[in-house]
């Protein structure tokens, strides 16, 4: 069964063929990061419109790169949300005209399911329920895992996500968007240093994280010329690792899960990776990081998660777009 998956939810335009026998067939994506760089953040109605230009290219390069005919594909899978509601509605549009023009299925994917679902494609040995840490430029969520239509999220960021607050205290330290590949880059410069940044929230016994605190942390610091750009990117890096850390282990404990998935862009970072890992080898779980790739944005997760809903045979067809999707409403 071969399966087109469609990403257009924020500023990422990504197509990918998924066969189920042969494997993941193409993966590629068009980052608008340079258009919206001069923003300092995504500009929603031009990323919508970047989506138009590239989407069409991007699928007739698939066909050709994989020696396939649009009439060979079997289902299309689109990301119908959570995202900005004008670039969903590109990647919808684009799944909906085809799949009429062919009469073939649609199934509409849920981003974040998406992201963390792609961990199974890579590790077929993780089984339900499992736990997931997805951790993006805009969300931070601990979920619960049951099946690929049940999923609750058991603790989430109550103010700023880490991605967020890693884009933002870069730029207050004058640093390129996006600033967490930055940060870690500059933070591995040094060893140590004598600065230590807040743990928001750690006393407080649920499984909330709080981020906001952070940056207003960092610009304090930065203000005052004591300590470098790379002693403050080594504080902070270490003080979300710690939150992230204790959060996840504490999630763990509550649930009794033993397979934890690491996922979202900030899962690229190598230092929150190898400290998520060495906590998960002192509990005896086993812990799951999706390649670089597959963590940013990207269509393969969507062709993945796709294929499966559309084999489960349980998909809201009726869904379109919807840019407030919740994963604890799938
Ligand atoms: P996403 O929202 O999933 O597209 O991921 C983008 C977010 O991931 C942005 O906030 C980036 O700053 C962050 N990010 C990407 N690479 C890294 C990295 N190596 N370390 C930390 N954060 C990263
Ligand atoms: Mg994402």
């Amino acid at each position: 069964m071969i399966t087109l998956g469609i990403e257009t939810s924020c500023d990422d335009t990504s197509i990918a063929i998924f066969d189920d026998n042969k494997g993941m067939l193409y993966n590629k994506r068009h980052s608008q990061l340079e258009l919206h760089n001069r923003y300092g953040g995504v500009f929603p109605e031009l990323a919508s419109r970047d989506h138009q230009v590239h989407l069409l290219p991007l699928f007739d390069d698939a066909m050709k790169q994989c020696f396939l005919k649009p009439h060979l594909i079997d289902v299309i899978a689109y990301t119908a949300g959570p995202g900005l509601v004008g670039s969903l509605f590109v990647g919808a549009s684009f799944a909906h005209g085809l799949g009429l023009a062919l009469s073939k299925p649609i199934v509409p994917v849920h981003h974040h399911l998406a992201h963390i679902e792609i961990a199974r494609f890579q590790s077929p040995e993780i089984s339900y329920p499992y736990l997931a840490l997805l951790v993006s430029g805009g969300h931070t969520f601990l979920i619960l895992v049951k099946s690929i239509h049940d999923c609750e999220i058991i603790g989430a960021t109550v103010d700023d996500a880490v991605g967020e607050a890693l884009d933002k205290s870069a730029r207050i330290m004058s640093l390129p968007y996006p600033g967490g590949p930055e940060i870690e880059s500059l933070a591995k410069t040094i060893n140590e240093t004598d600065l230590t940044l807040p743990r928001p929230m750690l006393k407080d016994p649920g499984l909330n994280m709080s981020f906001s605190g952070l940056k207003t942390a960092v610009i304090n610091t930065f203000v005052k010329h004591l300590h470098t750009p790379a002693e403050i990117s080594y504080a902070l890096q270490k003080s979300i690792a710690d939150v992230l850390v204790i959060k996840t282990r504490r999630a763990l404990v509550s649930t009794g899960a033993k397979q934890l998935v690491f996922c979202g862009g900030v899962a690229a970072n190598m230092y929150l990776g190898s400290t998520l890992r060495g906590m998960c080898e002192k509990k005896n779980v086993s812990c799951f990081i999706p390649e670089i790739s597959y963590c940013t944005d990207n269509g393969a997760m969507v062709a993945f998660t796709g294929s499966e809903l559309y084999r489960s045979g349980i998909f809201q067809k009726e869904r379109f777009v919807e840019p407030g999707w919740s994963l604890n409403d799938l």
